[in-house]
């Protein structure tokens, strides 16, 4: 279902000197929106409620998100999350019902997911956090989101309601001339620093497969104008990305005229 789930990359949490060395250098270059996962589970991490105060307390104007499972927004973490200022709490869902959710995420308990998402939408709204939560349906093989259903689900609880595909499916979706044409905008709109400090290309290089630097011995300035980053960069907008090594087999479709958004929270 997740790249992650055969991945053999190291799990380890980012040491967090290193952590406030980044954001000391995105500060500098007036970088200030931070995204605190990448195929992990960031409510597992340690110092994620230190690491979400040191953004806010060196860049005030930062805008936070984190992507998580919300099988441990707990009470008493919903509560952290939502006095840290985190500014939105994206909650992955597969499956319509109890009955398809606990057969994908075998382990996981579909009522203390509905617990913990309208636990955390009462506190938003009890203390009038600014916290947004938005639910991301996955479609995976055989289980699409009944978008009906999903905003009757979860509409109560989130302010925004979207759907995305799985790798699996990606991968049988018929590329369009868009697809193969248009340069992906993975390239030029972020940058993913792995718990090493190596950056990779993109989101969907879980393995870090191709990384072009590290943070420690370069600045975030200079690893996005590299030589490697800019070539990579030109070979899309020349429309040449299925001759790059990895981009050549990736089912990432960024369709640039896709409409995912599915609702805005109507209670
Ligand atoms: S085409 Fe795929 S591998 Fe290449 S940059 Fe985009 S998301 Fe990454």
């Amino acid at each position: 279902m997740c790249g992650k789930d055969n991945s053999i990359r190291v799990k380890e949490h980012m040491d967090f000197e290193l952590f406030k060395h980044i954001i000391d250098d995105a500060k500098k270059s007036n970088i200030n929106a931070f995204q605190l996962s990448y195929y992990g589970e960031p409510t597992l991490c340690p110092n994620l409620i230190e690491a979400i105060n040191y953004i806010k307390e060196q860049i005030p104007n930062s805008f936070i998100s984190m992507n998580t499972n919300g099988l441990i927004l707990t009470p008493k973490l919903n509560k952290n999350l939502l006095n840290s200022h985190i500014d939105s709490i994206v909650i992955s869902i597969e499956g319509n019902n109890k009955e398809e959710y606990e057969a994908i995420r075998v382990g996981s308990s579909w009522n203390i997911l509905r617990k913990n998402i309208s636990n955390l939408r009462e506190m938003i709204d009890r203390g009038n956090y600014s916290t947004k939560i938005g639910i991301m349906g996955l479609n995976v093989d055989n289980v699409y989101i009944d978008q009906e259903l999903y905003i009757d689900t979860w509409g109560e609880y989130s302010d925004t309601i979207f759907t995305r595909n799985s790798r699996q499916i990606e991968a049988k979706i018929e590329e369009s001339i868009f697809h193969k044409l248009l340069p992906c905008r993975s390239l030029f709109g972020q940058m993913v620093i792995m718990t090493s400090g190596d950056v990779t290309q993109c989101g969907n290089d879980w393995e870090g497969k191709v990384s072009y630097g590290n943070v420690k011995d370069s600045t975030i300035l200079e690893l996005w104008n590299s030589p490697i980053l800019q070539q990579l960069r030109w070979k899309h907008i020349l429309g040449q990305k299925r001759k790059i090594n990895y981009c050549d087999t990736c089912t990432y479709k960024a369709d640039p005229f896709r409409k995912s958004n599915l609702t805005k929270r109507v209670s």
